[in-house]
């Protein structure tokens, strides 16, 4: 079996899970650029706890985990079967941390609004990775490495989360383009990506004010250096969904291998 390519994907707002638009359509592009994997590992900003877990369970329950909107996002289910298996496999392979097995989470929206547009028929088992809010950049990096097995074994590893992501600055008379230091953020993060400078990406926040900004918290940024912990020498990198929204969300995604 040929290895898993590695996806980060930008998933912006709830809505993008029962919307139309260029964004959506671009991760339904990139499912079909790869072969169907076996299970899908998400690691998603919306699932944050002390210590790291995965999820364990057959069934995951499908999480409504935002407020306010249309009762039509609350009604979507995808019922994605769990991995079992791939979760205790996960487990066994990281030496770095004891990885905890969750049976109480399931699919939060950071993973299901994109993945319900990547696989519709719900027909690939999913599991969850969570971030573990108490550890640095350096620590989400290094875990990441010990995963790399999962690709051998067909396993698509998807990190979900936004590299530019401030809700506090949105501006929604602009739904089409990003603040000065939202572009500059932006600019800069994919080319310490292309450059591949983990030591820059691992303490974003201490580089400058516009990534400051652009990082205000580390929970949607983290997913990244989990895919750039898992490349390895020689892999292609490329970009999709290279856009920002409403002033200070990047829906820039990555691809890798
Ligand atoms: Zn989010």
């Amino acid at each position: 079996m040929t290895k898993t390519p590695l996806l980060f994907v930008g998933h912006g707002s709830p809505m993008n899970a029962i919307e139309e638009n260029r964004f959506v359509a671009g991760w339904r592009e990139i499912a079909l650029s790869v072969v169907k994997p076996v299970a899908i590992l998400c690691i998603s900003a919306h699932w944050e706890t002390k210590g790291t877990f995965v999820t364990a369970m057959q069934n995951p329950k499908t999480i409504h985990d935002f407020g306010g909107f249309p009762k039509e996002l609350y009604n979507i289910q995808y019922p994605a079967p769990g991995s079992p298996e791939f979760a205790k496999e996960t487990k066994k392979l990281v030496k770095f941390t004891n990885i905890e097995l969750d049976q109480e989470w399931g699919l939060d929206h950071g993973c299901w609004s994109v993945i319900r547009h990547m696989y519709p028929l719900a027909d690939v088992p999913v599991f969850q990775m969570s971030l573990d809010y108490y550890q640095q950049g350096r620590y989400h990096f290094d875990l990441a490495g010990e995963l790399r097995l999962l690709r051998e074994r067909g396993v698509l590893i998807i990190g979900s989360g936004n590299i530019v992501h401030n809700l506090r600055m949105v501006d929604w008379n602009n739904p089409e383009s990003g603040y000065d230091w939202a572009l500059e953020a932006n600019e800069g993060i994919k080319d310490m990506i292309v450059t591949q400078d983990y030591d820059k990406l691992t303490r974003i926040k201490e580089l400058s004010q516009a990534y400051r900004l652009a990082v205000p918290t580390p929970e949607h940024f983290n997913p990244l250096l989990y895919i750039m912990g898992l490349k390895e020498k020689g892999e292609d990198i490329s970009f999709f969904n290279d856009a920002l929204v409403m002033g200070s969300i990047a829906m820039t995604s990555v691809k890798i291998g």
